[in-house]
């Protein structure tokens, strides 16, 4: 198996990314297709299942080099039966059975987890983690996700939606509504229009000039930019995202005392200026033995962790 490659998927709602990754974790090849979400979501896999074998072609390499095929995708899975339970933004029908149709597809073996687990085993493997077994993964972008590992491997929970990091709640009275139908989860602070969210409350509390102030509409990163240039409102907007990411960081922390907690997605992009006051309030609310050794830190491969991670699965799930 040590020569074969490991086909990884990270299936998302407008692009699907596909790769061929070695024993070592090392990409060989990567490209994206469009995820085609039209009649029910039919495409999706066969499209994937085509495009392996039309970059098997070009690359004039036969199907034997492959060992099997692991995906990422988006919403709670149960593993063992390679079901996703619901999958609205894709349009497949509730409990599909995503492991069965890949395998039919493609002719190979294959093992799925949720996007925000494997993007958390890339991270374990090859990333931020630099091989910890016990790791929290949390991804700030559209939304919030996260996945937990404990023990090298990824915790589940007993309906595989362990790790919804993204809706714990960190605002209990008045927060914001969440797209999952709870108030005041993560997700609508922490996200990328969480933070928009944030400011927008600051500029509606507040009569302070700021460079926000005005503006029709404007991004998280126009936030982080602002606050990174002393405007104080932006930086009161991102003192509040790091006092409630810190605060539910530190709870994961108190619960799990993991060797990293490990930040990525399009916000953790803003750096130190969101990572520093993060520390800060994860340093106030952990617990004493939890501070001194669970490490916060940023997440290192970015876009590759998914399939990364869905490589791992092949490699460790399907020996
Ligand atoms: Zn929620």
């Amino acid at each position: 198996m040590s020569e074969k490659w490991l086909v990884a998927v990270d299936l998302g709602g407008t692009t699907t990314k596909i790769a061929f990754v070695n024993d070592y974790g090392e990409i060989i090849k990567k490209w994206e297709i469009v995820t085609d979400k039209s009649e029910s979501g039919k495409k999706i896999v066969l499209n994937i299942a085509k495009s392996i074998d039309e970059k098997l072609d070009e690359m004039h390499v036969s199907k034997q080099q492959l060992a099997g095929i692991g995906m990422g995708a988006p919403g709670p899975v149960d593993v063992e039966k390679g079901i996703i339970y619901e999958a609205v933004n894709l349009g497949w029908e509730n409990n599909y059975p995503l492991k069965n149709i890949l395998e039919v597809e493609t002719g190979l073996s294959a093992v799925i987890d949720n996007d925000a687990n494997c993007a958390a085993l890339g991270e374990m493997w090859k990333g931020a983690g630099n091989g910890a077994k016990d790791l929290v993964c949390v991804t700030l972008g559209t939304g919030v996700g996260g996945g937990v590992i404990a023990n090298g491997d990824i915790v589940h929970g007993t309906h595989g939606a362990a790790g919804e990091i993204g809706h714990i709640t960190v605002v209990p009275e008045h927060g914001f509504q969440c797209n999952c139908g709870k108030q005041g989860c993560l997700e609508t602070v922490a996200s990328a229009t969480g933070v928009v969210n944030l400011a927008v409350k600051e500029l509606e509390q507040s009569n302070m000039a700021s460079v926000l102030r005005g503006q029709d509409a404007f991004s998280a990163k126009m936030v982080f930019d602002a606050a990174r240039e002393g405007d104080e409102l932006a930086a009161m907007t991102v003192d509040r995202l790091a006092f409630y990411l810190g605060l539910a960081l530190a709870n994961l922390g108190n619960a799990l005392n993991p060797d990293k907690i490990v930040i990525g997605g399009g916000v953790s992009k803003a750096g130190d200026v969101l990572l520093i006051p993060v520390q800060k309030y994860f340093q106030k609310f952990a617990f004493n033995s939890v501070k001194h050794s669970t490490l916060l830190d940023l997440a290192v491969l970015e876009n590759d962790a998914g399939v990364i991670g869905a490589a791992w699965l092949v490699k460790h799930k399907l020996a």
